[in-house]
């Protein structure tokens, strides 16, 4: 499976909801917006839905700070609500079956 691509649509912090797309800090609190390595010795930049460091295997930030969920809880979410949008185009197929046949009070003579 893929996992969401996370990104920050408002700061962590302060709610601050104007944020750039290529900011590094948010313009309102300063933290910081970019997930990276929490080793200090590492730091490297992750990707945003990274949990740990490519690199050295530590936590990244966004994860050490609960911005991404454990990947267990992403995974099980993911697979649910594939199975909705399942049930629901189900659900969708069911009713365009229906509409084909108009009531005879829709047929203009
Ligand atoms: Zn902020
Ligand atoms: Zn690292």
């Amino acid at each position: 499976m893929r996992y969401a691509d996370f990104h920050i649509a408002e700061c962590p912090i302060c709610t601050n909801e104007i944020i750039d797309k290529d900011a590094h800090f948010c313009k309102i609190c300063g933290t910081f917006l970019e997930n990276r390595c929490t080793d200090e010795s590492c730091k490297k930049i992750a990707d945003n839905n990274a949990r740990y460091c490519t690199l050295c295997g530590s936590k990244t930030l966004y994860y050490q700070e609960h911005l991404l969920k454990d990947w267990q809880e992403e995974k099980m979410e993911t697979e649910e609500r594939v199975r909705r949008q399942e049930r629901s185009q189900e659900l969708q197929l069911d009713q365009d079956f229906g509409s084909e046949f108009p009531p005879d009070t829709e047929i203009p003579f």
